[in-house]
């Protein structure tokens, strides 16, 4: 005789799910589903979300590292949602391998990011942080700046992120060039290859997705054909830069400030930015705001039941070659 199935669950490591109520956890429990929150303070490694995956219908994931091992060690596993829309911190081959749906979030971060671009670009733009932390200092000091009027951005990446810093950037009166080899440049946008944009651009703003194609396309060779007075903004992903090669051309004065909200390795504790001056650095805060916190929520749990419960989730990154079980 078998017992009665056994209830299905769910473990969210998302931080800002986790954090507080709301409709995103009662979407997960108005389904019958156990939610189980474990947030950390730092992304989780794979053998720590391993061990609280062992016994998982479902995982809501913030950055955590999500390999083979975790897919291994999860026997129940049928549903990983990134909260949030990169997809680089899982292992998509291995999840389809075992079985397992990937979903993330589109378009719920959008204007966070966004907002954060900007926020950099003006930062940058006026010194910001060092007239901050003069004034705190009993200091009164004026450096002089620039305005974004009347510049040129360079956006990698025509997506949704580019396409709102876009539209948001010619607000400002910036002239704006685009590079995106998938997509068709929005009105306003002048499309270019590469070589024009690091040429052209005085200020350059990432928002590509990390894959192997996009690794370190922030190198020393794309370094050396920018302006010297450029300034590079990536509140896409750290991996995208080749963060010596950019500490390098900023000490040399081959490129006049940049601001990274995303490290190759987060926390950066490595990072060769950290010690150069002209650097701004936020700890990968662009998706979070209260608004964008709801939308993802409401998203990942949304498509988490839905998948489990035998409905069609939504943004589906990944489906699996072989589903493990019927819902
Ligand atoms: P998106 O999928 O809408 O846009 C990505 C765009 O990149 C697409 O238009 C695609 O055609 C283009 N692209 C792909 N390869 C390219 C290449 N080699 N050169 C130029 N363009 C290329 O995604 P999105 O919602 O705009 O998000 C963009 C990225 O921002 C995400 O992949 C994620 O890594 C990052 N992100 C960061 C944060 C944060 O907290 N800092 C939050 C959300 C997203």
């Amino acid at each position: 005789m078998t017992g009665a199935p056994e209830r299905l669950r769910v473990v969210a490591t998302a931080r800002s799910f986790c954090a507080a109520d709301g409709p995103h956890q009662r979407i997960v429990r108005d389904a019958g589903i156990e939610l189980v929150l474990a947030a950390g303070d730092d992304p989780l490694d794979a053998p720590t979300l391993a061990r609280l995956a062992a016994d998982a219908d479902g995982l809501i994931l913030g950055l955590d590292r999500c390999d083979e091992r975790v897919f291994a060690a999860a026997p129940r596993l049928r549903v990983v949602a990134r909260y949030g829309v990169g997809t680089d911190s899982v292992d998509l081959d291995a999840a389809r391998r075992h079985g397992v749906s990937v979903t993330n979030t589109p378009g719920a971060n959008t204007v966070a990011v966004a907002e954060l671009t900007l926020a950099l670009m003006l930062a940058l733009a006026r010194d910001l942080p060092a007239a901050v932390a003069g004034m705190h200092g009993g200091g009164w000091q004026r450096r002089r700046g620039w305005e974004l009027a009347g510049k040129t951005l360079g956006l990698i990446g025509l997506g949704r992120i580019g396409c709102a810093v876009a539209e948001r950037a010619r607000a400002f009166g910036m002239r704006v060039l685009g590079h995106d080899p998938y997509a068709t440049a929005p009105e306003g946008v002048e499309q270019v290859e590469l070589a024009a944009l690091w040429a052209r651009s005085d200020v350059i703003s990432l928002h590509v997705g990390l894959d192997p194609s996009t690794r370190h396309l922030i190198d020393r060779d794309a370094l050396a054909q920018c302006r010297p007075n450029a300034v590079l903004v990536n509140t896409a992903r750290g991996g995208l830069i080749d963060e010596a090669a950019l500490a390098e051309a900023l000490r040399a004065g081959r490129l006049a400030g940049a601001a990274v909200d995303v490290f190759e390795s987060e926390p950066p504790a490595q990072s060769p930015l950290l010690a150069v001056p002209n650097v701004i650095a936020t700890p990968h805060l662009g998706a979070t705001t209260r608004e964008a916190a709801q939308l993802m929520g409401v998203a990942a749990a949304t498509d988490v039941v839905a998948v489990l419960t035998g409905g069609t989730p939504r943004h589906l990154v990944t489906a699996p070659s072989e589903p493990r079980r019927s819902p």
